[in-house]
């Protein structure tokens, strides 16, 4: 029987050196002696993954996938394996184990593969002796044996997925921050910390660029239930919980507001108002793997029409050279692009039950001048495209025109 089984995960900034790695040591070993049964997810030091990438980058801008995999799932087995060495220097046991080890199991997209399948048979035997286990984060393996990686914030991933199969009593997740914020507090300066918050309003909040959890995994956190509590490795305070919805969450209307200035608008200009363009577009680019957010077609008064789209802005160059194939067999005149834009969001679940949000939230941004570009809207959600220079102060309005501060 595993009593009081909790999931420990620690980004790249908790464990960022070594001093970090003996802070988080003392502190897996303290719940260890608290009486629980400990699972550590890890992450990569510090900015490991990203110096990986760019060191791949020197050699091919185009690296196999599978090779690619091969090189930033490194980064994760130096954490675990010196994280192992502080517990024990410290006196208790641990046991390291990579993805492939403790059985997971994902399909076979590289760089962001989707776990099909966790056989946890080794971490509950080493647990039954007593001991500390350690996984690494964002690592798997497929069914050849090929190691896999789940996606830039994977270890989340890993964290959840170890938590449901081992029906952990909570997954908690460390950062350096205090837990899930109403807004960047490095930019609105009077935003607070958040109690707690639901899986919907958290996998919005991710989805739009809230850095402190992975948005898949929220999404299969949401689906088993799995309680989820982000807070800082630098401190004993308690952080956010993140929980199904309770009735009291609908009373506010507004949970958070975030800001996103990755992203770039396309315009395919001058598309013929025919069946099938729409599905040219958006075919292509679904082939292309690129994300589409926001999409805009204006009626067509003289047989043509523009149609807009947002997309991340890393996958402009990418985007746009598909458009130009696509702007020649539907006979469309041209692409243009914007990356000087910035989307501005407001989430809260209260929005399904309340009316009003969108009106409010656009006259907040007019009495500062802000003139919006497109809008898109969810159940729980309203985002705004605004010139990239306002983005900060339409950011602030929002917070203070729903009541977000600290006062
Ligand atoms: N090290 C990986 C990344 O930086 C995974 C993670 O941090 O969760 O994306
Ligand atoms: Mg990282």
């Amino acid at each position: 029987m595993l009593k009081k089984l909790i999931v420990q995960k620690y980004g790249g900034t908790s464990v960022g050196n070594i001093e970090k790695i003996i802070n988080v040591a003392k502190r897996i070993i303290s719940y260890k002696n608290k009486g629980h049964d400990v699972v550590v997810v890890v992450s990569a030091l510090g900015d490991t993954t990203d110096d990986l990438i760019s060191l791949a980058s020197k050699i091919t801008r185009t690296p196999s996938e599978r090779e690619l995999d091969m090189l930033i799932s490194t980064g994760e087995q130096v954490s675990v394996a010196l994280l192992a060495m502080a517990v024990h220097k410290l006196g208790s046991e641990a046991i390291s184990f990579t993805g492939a080890q403790v059985g997971i199991i994902t399909d076979s997209s590289h760089t962001k593969a989707r776990i099909i399948d966790v056989n946890a048979r080794r971490i509950r035997q080493e647990l039954g002796k007593g001991k500390i286990v350690i996984v690494a984060g964002f690592q798997g393996v497929n069914i050849d044996q090929e190691i896999t990686t789940l996606g830039r914030g994977g270890s989340d991933m890993t964290a959840v997925a170890l938590a449901k199969v081992l029906e952990a009593e909570v997954c908690e997740i460390y950062t350096d921050v205090d837990g899930v914020y109403t807004a960047d507090p490095r930019i609105v300066k009077d935003a607070k910390k958040l109690d707690r918050i639901s899986y919907e309003e958290m996998l919005e909040l991710a989805s739009l660029g809230a850095q402190v959890l992975q948005a898949r995994s929220v999404e299969v956190a949401s689906k088993f239930s799995v309680p989820l509590h982000v807070r800082s490795s630098f401190s004993k305070r308690r952080g956010t919980f993140i929980t199904k919805e309770v009735s009291a969450m609908e009373e506010v209307l507004v949970s958070g507001v975030t800001l996103n200035k990755d992203e770039a608008k396309v315009t395919v200009c001058d598309v013929p108002d025919r069946p099938g363009a729409a599905a040219r577009i958006f075919g292509t680019i679904a082939k292309g793997d690129i994300n589409i957010d926001m999409i805009i077609q204006n009626i067509s008064r003289t047989g043509y029409t523009d149609v807009s789209f947002t997309v991340m802005a890393n996958d402009l160059t990418k985007t746009l050279r598909l458009m130009k194939d696509v702007v020649k067999n539907i006979g469309a005149k041209g692409v243009i692009f914007d990356k000087d834009i910035a989307k501005v969001s407001v989430v809260g679940i209260g929005m399904r039950s309340h009316s009003g949000i969108a009106a409010k939230m656009f006259k907040s941004l007019a009495s500062k001048n802000i003139n919006i570009e497109m809008i898109s809207t969810s159940e729980i959600k309203i985002s705004c495209i605004v010139r990239k220079g306002k983005g900060e102060k339409a950011m602030k309005v929002l917070h203070q025109t729903f009541g977000l501060g600290r006062k």
